[in-house]
């Protein structure tokens, strides 16, 4: 049987960066915050290797041990990271309200603020050649590791987007960039593939689908399937760019907060407010534009400031009413 076991200012819901930055300025503001770190603690960034293009960081750093640091500078200033899932949600509508959470279908915390940091999860396409060279080629994210393929020849499978912004990005860095589209046309806006069309070294092969990744330890080619006609056809690439979207981890806020179509959670004008009084979202959860380290961070920090403002706020409303009825 489930039991609450303590009442708390300020949980934290996954521990990204924007999880982690919201930990810093939280526990720095005293609300001795609580971080339930999630099935991947360290988000998205443990299974990215190099991570070279976060500010102060000359040399580049390893995802995990950024990540590392990131918890330990949390924990420096009070955080309390406990491993664990959030796995169902209750959440007070009244502003002043207290929410619920319960964690690995056990227990059940109670928090005056709660700071929502899931993050979103790459989709791939579930080849096993596709799964074995993660990480040793095959990335999810062509702004974190295109530099690796500099003056190589590169691949990308999608036809929305980010595939296309994608492309248009390795195209300034690779030699050869051949972009996979599995329909006879892009998702893509068209304005986007006016720019994939108006770049030279990038070609688009419609119809087309990955058959497999080619490579041992590393990427070395790739068989292409033109899925009208069963032809196949094999090129020789070093890098293979999955842009087929991304599932935000949103499926125990379902019902209980405002999301767009797709699952993103909607925050309210500039701020990190849901639609939900005490509950806030940062990091890619809600952002499905830029997904970067150092804009999750940032947004991290605004949930944070956020949660602390609505404490004030709530605790001045309180102190009025008991001196109206003094
Ligand atoms: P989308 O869902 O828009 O596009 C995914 C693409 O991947 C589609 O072309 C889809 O093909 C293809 N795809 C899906 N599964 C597979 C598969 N198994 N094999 C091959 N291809 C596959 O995702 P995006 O990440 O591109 O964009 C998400 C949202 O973010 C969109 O609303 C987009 O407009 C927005 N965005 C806006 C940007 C901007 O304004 N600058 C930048 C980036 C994103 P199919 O079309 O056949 O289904």
């Amino acid at each position: 049987m489930s039991e609450t076991i303590e009442r708390i200012k300020c949980l934290i819901i996954g521990s990204g960066p924007a999880g982690y930055t919201a930990a810093i300025y939280a526990s720095r503001a005293d609300l001795k915050p609580i971080m339930y770190t999630g099935m991947e603690p360290g988000g998205q960034l443990t299974t990215t290797t190099e991570v070279d293009n976060f500010p102060g960081y000359p040399e580049g750093i390893d995802g995990p041990a950024m990540m590392m640091d990131l918890q330990k500078q949390a924990e420096r200033f009070g955080t309390e990271v406990r491993m664990g899932m959030v796995t169902e949600v209750e959440f007070s509508k009244e502003a002043g309200g207290i929410h619920k959470a319960c964690i690995d279908n056990s227990k059940w915390v109670e928090a005056e603020t709660v700071i929502i940091s899931t993050g979103a999860t790459a989709k791939y396409l579930g080849l096993p050649s596709e799964q074995k060279l993660r990480g040793g080629g095959v990335s999810a994210c062509a702004v974190c590791d295109g530099f690796f393929y500099k003056n190589q020849d590169v691949a990308i499978v999608g036809g929305g987007d980010t595939a296309a912004e994608e492309a248009t990005y390795l195209a300034n860095i690779c030699k050869k960039v051949t972009m996979l589209v599995r329909k006879d046309e892009m998702r893509a806006s068209k304005a986007m593939q006016h720019r994939v069309n108006n770049t030279k070294n990038l070609e688009v092969r419609y119809n087309t689908e990955v058959d497999e990744v080619i490579g041992d330890q590393v990427v070395d080619g790739l068989r292409m399937v033109n899925n009208k006609t069963g032809e196949k056809e094999e090129i020789a690439i070093t890098g293979l760019f999955i842009a087929i979207g991304h599932k935000p981890n949103t499926d125990i806020f379902k019902g209980h907060l405002d999301m767009d179509e797709t699952g993103y959670l909607i925050t309210q004008g500039k701020s990190t407010k849901t639609n939900i009084p005490g509950v806030f979202a940062s990091g890619d959860v809600q952002d499905k534009e830029y997904r970067q380290a150092i804009t999750a961070a940032g947004t991290g920090c605004m949930a944070a400031m956020d949660a602390e403002r609505y404490l004030a706020e709530i605790e001045t409303s309180e102190e009025e009413e008991k001196e109206v009825t003094a």
